[in-house]
């Protein structure tokens, strides 16, 4: 056959076993390194977004030459980006990620190893077995603690509260039913117990906010006061959540507290960490963290305050148990003499994060972490400072971790339209949640150089 360019070439997408195509295949790696390297990475002094135009999508009858692709990638789709590398970006908990976490995650796609099984994924299914056993020893979570990468804190908030039911309502896993159970969390936890409630079958009008105080910190009294409402109507409260960070002002709900609470009303404990989890790193917030030997399941993001490339989230189980009954359904094309995660777990095929936050944590080490962590509450404090020194800046409450929340204070200048005239300026990139009734302007400070 002629070898005409618009055929379509095996050789530019697979490694051809008589290898000769290996250098070409190394070329396109390299070329992948620049990209990453210049135009993703050495951006610091980049807009925020350098080309807001409307993408089109075009998908030609003939492959691309991939070297040009990369170009097109480098001069059309990176300037339509977010550019968390600039440290004036801290609008949302979007991090950075660690160079050794950025080169991990292509690591990871390049093995492909799946963790639905251990038979295509044995090392993998060993290795998350152990952080995630790790982790949870670190929280505190006794000597029977186990858990599952998830890919993201929604999907371990979900797993969460499905545990949950099935320990209430073993028979609600075969015959679902369990609209007569109630679950508690405060008013600023995350949006996904909603979404769990629905998944679960519960619905999400069986999810009871409890009021916060001015900092999001869930009032006791009221929580135990909603549980009370809730039996003297004849519903089963089954789940009870304290937020570690919470998503709007890094507030940390007094987890020992709830956590006696849930357990007097036999109920579920779940600690939501997602966020805050990696204040446990440093000394000055781990205090915070005591009552975590209560919860029954945690939600820890990595892929937030730990600096790891997404994805990187997980729910720790404090008894192993849980996840086998929670979750255990058959796989009978695999091996089931062994550990599958597949039956631990929402997800069927995965990717192997576990790789990617085994290098961060040796790469970071305990120290490292804790540097990091320390760092970024040291910065975020300089923030502060700066909202204190200035006359028409306040803070809205005063903040827990490395989220500093403040509005405007000028009569003429909204928080919204302040915030707007930031951003065109390249001045700060904030974000503007709503918290209780009103805009405000929140920064979560994770740029190592923020500032
Ligand atoms: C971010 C966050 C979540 C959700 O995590 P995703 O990874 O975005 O799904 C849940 N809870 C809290 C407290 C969070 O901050």
């Amino acid at each position: 056959m002629p070898d005409s360019p618009r055929q379509f070439s095996l050789n530019s997408h697979f490694l051809n076993p008589d290898r000769s195509n290996l250098e070409d295949i190394r070329k396109l790696g390299y070329a992948f390194v620049d990209l990453i390297v210049d135009s993703v990475l050495d951006t610091q002094n980049h807009p925020f977004v350098k080309d807001e135009t409307a993408f089109e999508l075009h998908i030609p009858q003939q492959g691309q030459e991939l070297l040009e692709l990369l170009s097109e990638v480098r001069s059309q789709i990176l300037p339509r980006t977010v550019n968390f590398q600039n440290p004036r970006y801290m609008g949302h908990m979007d991090s950075v990620p660690t160079a050794i976490t950025i080169w991990a995650d292509a690591l990871v796609s390049a093995v492909n190893n799946n963790m639905l099984s251990y038979e295509l994924a044995p090392i993998f299914t060993e290795m998350e077995s152990q952080l995630m056993q790790w982790f949870g020893h670190f929280f505190g979570m006794g000597k029977d603690c186990f858990g599952t990468l998830t890919s993201g804190g929604s999907l371990a908030n979900i797993s969460g509260l499905l545990l949950a039911r099935n320990w209430k309502c073993p028979e609600s896993k075969n015959v679902g039913g369990s609209g007569n159970l109630v679950a508690f969390v405060s008013d600023a936890a995350h949006t996904s117990f909603e979404k769990a409630m629905n998944v679960i079958g519960t619905g999400k009008d069986n999810l009871v906010r409890v009021p916060t105080n001015d900092r999001g910190e869930i009032l006791i009294e009221e929580l135990e006061i909603a549980i009370q409402q809730a039996i003297s109507q004849g519903k089963t409260p089954f789940f009870v959540a304290a937020i570690a960070g919470t998503t709007v002002t890094g507030a940390i709900d007094p987890i020992q507290a709830v956590g006696v609470i849930a357990k007097r009303y036999d109920c579920w404990f779940h600690v939501d960490a997602a966020y805050g989890g990696a204040g446990i790193f440093t000394p000055k917030l781990k205090p915070l963290f005591q009552g975590c030997e209560l919860a029954d399941s945690m939600t820890f993001n990595p892929q937030k305050w730990l600096w790891v490339a997404r994805t990187c989230a997980m729910l720790i189980v404090k008894d192993r148990q849980h996840l086998v009954d929670g979750f255990a359904g058959e796989l009978p094309y695999m091996d089931d003499r062994t550990l599958n995660f597949g039956n631990l777990n929402l997800q069927g095929t995965r990717r192997t994060d576990s790789l990617k936050l085994w290098m961060a944590m040796k790469a970071m080490g305990i120290e490292g972490c804790r540097y990091l962590v320390e760092r970024s509450l040291d910065l975020s404090h300089n923030l502060r400072q700066w909202v204190d020194a200035s006359s028409d800046l306040e803070l809205v409450c005063e903040p827990t971790l490395n989220i500093i929340c403040l509005q405007s204070t000028d009569p003429q200048l909204s928080s919204a339209a302040l915030r707007q005239q930031w951003i065109d300026e390249g001045k700060l990139w904030l974000s503007l949640p709503l918290w209780k009734g009103d805009r405000i302007l929140k920064a979560v400070v994770l740029h190592p150089y923020a500032g």
